[in-house]
């Protein structure tokens, strides 16, 4: 009995506090009420430098800010804590840019930086979502490499399976500023097309946000689950 009463004692001394912090995710919806063409680094110690905002396609941060606040809404729900690098038209914490919104991420330790945006094209039968993922950089993403990869294809899937989008699969970049100053996993989901008349009416619309924002957290959740 003595026996059996210590190996219950040291079960309770191993588990896990039951209030162990939640998983900070950082949703961060691209761009700013207007584009802001001064430039920065493209990665730590780079000589290459690109402008900071140049303002997305037509109509497309203000769709991006009312997903981006639906899917804080949603992950709030299930159990994450979230922090958003803006919450008006304005980046919130200062002068913006891709290396602000990557270091607000990594100032709160996010577990993932999920940006968010919409295409657009010229061509307006052009349609669909794709993940876009950090390409391989010594120093800059060879940390944040693998997760990141893991998290654009669970989220890719997740976000096709609960909208209906076209699937444009997943894509690697080199040339964004956002994940090359990311020292946490870092994804961006291009949502859908403003350009394309059906898809940019739907992305306008409450109840398709609602639908982007749990195909979102379905696949936040795939790769980090709620707690
Ligand atoms: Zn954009």
């Amino acid at each position: 009995m003595r026996v059996f009463f210590l190996s219950v004692l040291a079960l309770f001394a191993t588990t896990a506090p039951a209030h162990a912090a939640p998983p900070v995710i950082c949703v961060d919806p691209g761009h700013e009420r207007t584009p802001d063409l001064s430039t920065e680094r493209i990665g730590p110690g780079s000589d290459t430098y690109k402008i900071k905002d140049g303002g997305g396609t037509a109509g497309e941060a203000t769709v991006v800010l009312q997903i981006g606040k639906k899917l804080r809404k949603v992950l709030v729900r299930r159990g994450y804590e979230v922090v958003m690098t803006r919450t008006t038209m304005e980046f919130d914490y200062g002068n913006g840019g891709n290396i602000a919104r990557a270091k607000f991420c990594n100032r709160h330790d996010a577990a993932l930086m999920v940006r968010i945006h919409a295409d657009g094209s010229t061509d307006r039968s052009r349609h669909g979502a794709s993940t876009l993922y950090p390409a391989w950089h010594k120093g800059w993403t060879s940390d944040i490499l693998p997760e990141s990869r893991e998290a654009a294809a669970a989220i890719q899937k997740a976000y096709i399976a609960k909208t209906g989008a076209a699937d444009l699969g997943l894509v690697r970049r080199a040339d964004l500023t956002g994940f090359n100053w990311a020292n946490v996993p870092a994804i961006l989901v291009e949502t859908g097309f403003m350009t394309n008349p059906t898809e940019g009416a739907k992305l306008k619309t409450d109840r398709y946000q609602w639908k982007v924002a749990h195909g979102l957290t379905n696949g936040i959740a795939a790769f980090v689950p709620a707690p």
